[in-house]
C-alpha cells in the first residue's frame, strides 16, 4: 500500500507524485495541518475544500474515497501508515522554505518507521537548478531564463491512476466546513474549484482568448486573461496538460500574431517557474528584500494611508478599482495589481511586505513564489525587479490601460456617471470640481508628484547616494 499526500495537487489526472511509482495500490489522503492553515486564509481555504469535494467525489466514483483528517503533518501521516501498513508516502515537491520545511520532518518521522517517501516533482515543468547560468548558477534575469526555458522539452500530461490502482480506507472521514477549521466566510465571491472547473476554463480560454491575450492582457475591462492562478496555485490543472492544450493552442492558431499571443501567454508560465525557482534559491525573500541595498529603505508607518489602500478610498481611480477588485473577487488582473503596488511601495512610501500580507490575506490564487516575485518587482528590491527611478504614474496608466475608465466604473460605483476624461483627471481637478462631479468618491490622499521626489529620495538614501 501507498498513501498519496495530496496538498497543491488537488487533482486525479497529470499527477506525476500520484502515479509514481506505478507498483502499489494508492490510498489517497489530505491532512488539514494547524501549522500550515495559520499561514492560510479565507478565500484560499474555501477553494480548497470545493476543491477537495470534487476530488473526493472522482475517487469515490471509483470505489476509493479521499482521507481527510486533522492534525499536525508528520504525527498524522506516521498513524495513517501504521492503520494501513503503509511502505511508502508520495507527495509533489514543495518549493516554499516553509512546505519544505515540514516536508523534511514528514520524511524522517516516516523513515524511523521504515517508510519510504516518494517526493516527486510535478508543479513545475523544469525544476529548480535544471534551468541555469553557463556557471551553474540560479537565473536573476528573466529574458535568460526565457530563452532556455521556451526551447526545453516539456513532458506531456500523464493519465489519472485506473480504478484497479485505488485503495479504499476503512473509514468515513468527512471534510471539514470553513467554520470547524476557524476560518470566518470570506469577504469575496470566490470562483469554482475543482479539476472540472480548471479543465474548463483551460478550453475555453485555449479556444479564443489565448488568441487576443498579446493584445488585451494590459486591458482590465476586457477579461481576456486566462484566471488560471487559483487552480495552478492549488494544483487543480496540472502544468503538463495546461502547457499541452496551449501547444495544441498554437497549431492550431489562425495566423502569425495568434502564434506570437499564444508565445506571450507561454512567457507568463515561464514568469511563474522563474519566481519558484528564485523562492526554492532564496526562501527567506518571503520576508527580506532579495536585493540588498547600501542601507536600510526607510519605508514609512502609516496606518490611515494603508487602510485607505485596502479599501480602495485612495482618490486614485484605477488603484481603488484594483482594491475593491481583490475585496469583491479574490482576484485582480495583473496590470492592476502592478500598479497598485505601485502605488502602496512609491506614492506612499509603505513597505511592500504590508501589501504582501494584505494580498496573503485576500487572494485566491496567493503562492508565495508569484506573490513575493510581484511585490518585490513592484518595491525595485526584487530579482529583475523595475528600477527604482522607474516610478508609474497611477493616473496615466489608468488612461492608457483603462481609456474608457470601463474597468473603474465597474468596481466604483461613485464614478460611474462621471465622464472618462475627468476620471483620468481626477487629481488635478479643484475640491468644488470634485465635489460637484462625484461627491461620494474621496480626494487623493497623496499628491502623486510630490510623493514621486519623496520615492527617489528614498531610494537614493537607501543606494547611499543622498550626498552625506
Ligand atoms: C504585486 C503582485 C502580486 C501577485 N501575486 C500573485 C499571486 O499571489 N499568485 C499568482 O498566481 N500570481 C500573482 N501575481 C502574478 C499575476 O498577477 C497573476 O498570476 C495573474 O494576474 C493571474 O491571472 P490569470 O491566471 O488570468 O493570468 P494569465 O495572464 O492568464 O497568466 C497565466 C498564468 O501565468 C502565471 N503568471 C501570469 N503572470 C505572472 C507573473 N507576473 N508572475 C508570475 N506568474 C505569472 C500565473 O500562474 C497565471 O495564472 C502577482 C503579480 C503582482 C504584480
Amino acid at each position: 500500500m501507498r498513501l498519496h499526500w495530496h496538498r497543491t495537487d488537488l487533482r486525479p489526472s497529470d499527477n506525476l507524485a500520484l502515479v509514481t511509482p506505478a507498483e502499489d495500490p494508492i490510498l489517497p489522503v489530505y491532512v488539514f495541518d494547524p501549522r500550515i492553515l495559520s499561514h492560510a486564509a479565507p478565500p484560499r481555504v474555501a477553494f480548497v475544500l470545493d476543491s477537495l469535494d470534487a476530488l473526493r467525489d472522482w475517487y469515490r466514483q471509483r470505489e476509493s474515497d479521499l482521507v481527510v483528517v486533522r492534525g499536525r503533518a508528520p504525527d498524522e501521516l506516521a498513524r495513517l501508515a501504521d492503520d494501513y501498513d503503509a511502505d511508502s508516502v508520495s507527495w509533489a515537491q514543495a518549493y516554499s522554505g516553509l512546505g519544505r520545511r515540514r516536508d523534511d520532518r514528514v520524511e524522517e518521522r516516516l523513515a524511523g518507521m521504515g517508510v519510504d517517501a516518494h517526493v516527486v516533482h510535478d508543479h513545475l515543468h523544469h525544476e529548480p537548478g535544471s534551468i541555469t547560468t553557463n556557471q551553474g548558477e540560479p537565473y536573476s534575469v528573466y529574458s535568460y531564463f526565457w530563452k532556455k526555458w521556451q526551447d526545453r522539452e516539456k513532458r506531456g500530461s500523464v493519465q489519472a491512476p485506473g480504478a484497479d490502482r485505488l485503495a479504499a480506507p476503512d473509514e468515513d472521514t468527512p471534510i471539514p466546513t470553513l467554520d470547524d477549521l476557524g476560518f470566518d466566510e470570506p469577504e469575496a465571491e470566490i470562483p469554482p474549484g475543482g479539476y472540472m472547473e480548471a479543465r474548463h476554463r483551460l478550453n475555453d480560454f485555449c479556444a479564443e482568448d489565448i488568441y487576443r491575450y498579446d493584445d488585451a492582457r494590459d486591458d482590465p475591462a476586457a477579461d481576456a486573461t486566462s484566471r488560471l492562478s487559483a487552480h495552478l496555485t492549488h494544483g487543480t490543472v496540472g502544468v503538463r496538460t495546461l502547457h499541452d492544450r496551449v501547444v495544441r493552442a498554437r497549431e492550431g492558431a489562425p495566423d502569425d500574431a495568434a502564434r506570437e499571443s499564444v508565445e506571450t501567454f507561454r512567457g507568463e508560465l515561464a514568469w511563474r517557474e522563474f519566481y519558484h525557482h528564485v523562492l526554492y534559491f532564496n526562501p527567506e525573500v518571503v520576508t527580506e528584500n532579495y536585493r540588498d541595498y547600501e542601507h536600510p529603505i526607510e519605508w514609512r508607518e502609516d496606518p490611515d494611508a494603508l487602510r485607505a489602500w485596502q479599501d480602495g478610498e485612495t482618490g486614485y481611480p484605477i488603484v481603488d478599482a484594483g482594491m475593491r477588485q481583490l475585496r469583491r473577487e479574490a482576484w485582480m488582473h495583473n496590470r492592476v495589481r502592478m500598479i497598485v503596488a505601485s502605488f502602496l511601495t512609491k506614492d506612499l512610501l509603505l513597505d511592500w511586505r504590508e501589501g504582501y500580507d494584505w494580498f496573503r490575506q485576500k487572494l485566491v490564487d496567493h503562492n508565495p513564489a508569484n506573490d513575493n516575485g510581484g511585490w518585490q518587482w513592484a518595491a525595485s528590491t526584487g530579482t529583475d525587479a523595475q528600477p527604482y527611478f522607474r516610478i508609474f504614474n497611477p493616473m496615466t496608466q489608468g488612461e492608457r490601460h483603462d481609456p474608457d475608465a470601463e474597468y473603474i466604473k465597474r468596481y466604483v460605483p461613485e464614478l460611474r456617471g462621471v465622464d472618462a476624461d475627468l476620471i483620468h483627471d481626477w487629481h488635478e481637478l479643484s475640491p468644488t470640481q470634485r465635489r460637484r462631479t462625484a461627491p461620494e468618491y474621496p480626494d487623493p490622499i497623496v499628491d502623486h508628484s510630490e510623493r514621486r521626489e519623496q520615492a527617489l529620495a528614498m531610494f537614493e538614501r537607501a543606494r547611499g547616494e543622498d550626498g552625506d
